[in-house]
């Protein structure tokens, strides 16, 4: 990858420029497959895409190296940034920081483990106020549905919320509680009256309480304690209700692949429903986890590993939509308590700066096609949240843009990671895929933050 000034703006007024920026490269990552181009931006967005050798002049012109492919940045739905209250897990600048190291370009924040949580319009405009000004990339938000705020739903829609979450088991911390089935069916309601999408943790109380609870560092007795039936039984409580309002509905970190034929057949039903997996899920398995290994450990859990190939199938089929992090931290001291119990550790795996390369990396092993993960990750999830702006590189998008070098190899140092806290379960993990460059709208992410907040589009 090179970067020159060639003609300046101005000059003329061809179709072939001058653009503020041209990017060349013989592999880019298209709606339509991999192409070779030339990507013209003008004012931030993508203004001209031509074949390579049009010679599309620019004020600066990028040219990937031979070992780089162009990709559309990154759209992570599912982030946890907990920034005010719990700054000291994770914040604004240090997670948009680490999203434009992974090549994240936009990230939807949730709505809980911040204090206050975003489950009025007052809380939303606080977590707005403390995002702006110190985002690397763009920043939206999810909206909070709990137990009693009903009414609150439309205005936070109204203040551009893209959706909102709720869970039905325990969420881990107490200002945001989860709903009954009950509840969960007068939110859709409201939300099918605007066409809001309902995001949900499903787990299924019942099921979990019913299961054997054995605190302690085996991670077997963990996962004997969050299992398949509590997914399966609340993703069947979610179909149920979507289906009974006709609202949209999505379920979050699907990790029981038993459940894609009640999702596949749902939606051959009608019911609107999504699916995302995140990369922790189809690259570990719990084979595979020490003892005592708390950095592994999240809600749901990691399950075998005949579960992670059928979670692959579930992608490749179209069953799973989208592939988002669910990157939640949490301070060294709670992620990893000395004694190794995994039912005091803190449920969350950090993975914002390598979800990329982690899934490629399996990806590439499974001879999957990297432009299917690019879909996965960046198309999939701005359709998801209906951002039209985001996820490819296309005329009028906006020239969010990744230099990413598909067969570069490294080896998770967590020193490297800008996670306020860098406890993960990749570190000394050997990946392929490194992101070299990352541009928002057009601009090289730098040490000022030029992120915007985002609202939902109409
Ligand atoms: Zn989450």
């Amino acid at each position: 990858m090179t970067t020159a000034a060639t003609t300046g703006p101005g000059d003329d007024a061809t179709p072939g420029g001058p653009f503020d920026l041209v990017v060349r490269a013989a592999r880019a990552v298209l709606p339509e497959g991999e192409r070779a181009v030339e990507v013209g931006v003008s004012c931030g967005r993508v203004a001209a895409v031509a074949p390579l050798g049009t010679g599309l002049r620019g004020a600066e012109v990028v040219e990937l190296a031979d070992d780089e492919v162009l990709l559309p940045g990154l759209v992570d739905s599912h982030v946890h940034v907990n920034e005010p209250g719990r700054t000291e897990w994770e914040g604004f600048a240090s997670a948009t920081r680490a999203a434009a190291a992974g090549g994240v370009t936009t990230i939807v924040d949730m709505p809980l483990n911040s204090l206050p949580p975003t489950t009025t319009v007052e809380h939303l405009d606080v977590k707005r106020e403390r995002a702006a000004g110190q985002a690397f990339v763009d920043v939206g938000f999810w909206g909070g549905a709990v137990p009693g705020n009903t009414a609150d739903l439309r205005p936070l829609h109204d203040e551009g919320v893209f959706g909102f979450k709720c869970f039905l088991a325990d969420s881990g911390v107490p200002e945001f509680r989860h709903v009954e089935a009950d509840e969960l069916r007068a939110d859709l309601a409201e939300l099918k009256t605007f066409d809001g999408l309902m995001i949900v943790h499903a787990e299924d109380p019942g099921a979990l309480s019913g299961a054997p609870q054995a605190p302690g560092r085996r991670y077997s007795d963990f996962l004997a304690s969050r299992p398949a039936t509590a997914e399966s039984t609340a993703i069947a409580a979610v179909v149920d209700a979507a289906r009974a309002t006709g609202a949209r509905a999505h379920v979050l970190h699907l990790s029981d692949a038993g459940s894609l034929p009640l999702i596949a057949a749902a939606r051959a039903d009608g019911v609107r429903l999504t699916v995302e997996t995140c990369p922790h899920y189809l690259s570990l398995d719990a084979d595979h986890v020490p003892d005592g290994a708390t950095a592994y450990k999240c809600c749901p859990p990691i399950r075998e590993s005949g579960n992670q190939d059928r979670l692959w199938q579930g992608l490749l089929d179209g069953v799973i939509d989208v592939v988002v992090t669910d990157h939640s931290p949490a301070t060294a001291d709670l992620k990893e308590p000395a004694d190794g119990d995994f039912a005091a550790a803190w449920g969350g795996v950090a993975s914002l700066q390598l979800g990329l390369a982690v899934v490629w990396t399996e990806a590439r092993r499974r001879g999957v096609p990297l432009e299917r993960v690019v879909r996965w990750m960046s198309a999939g999830p701005a359709g998801l949240v209906g951002l039209e702006r985001k996820g490819a590189i296309a005329v009028g998008k906006d020239a969010d843009l990744v230099v990413f070098a598909p067969e570069a190899t490294f080896v998770v140092e967590p020193a490297r990671l800008h996670h306020k806290n860098p406890v993960t379960p990749y570190a000394g993990r050997d990946l392929t895929g490194v992101v070299r460059r990352t541009l928002l709208r057009g601009a090289e992410v730098t040490d000022e933050p030029a992120g915007t907040l985002l609202r939902r589009e109409d």
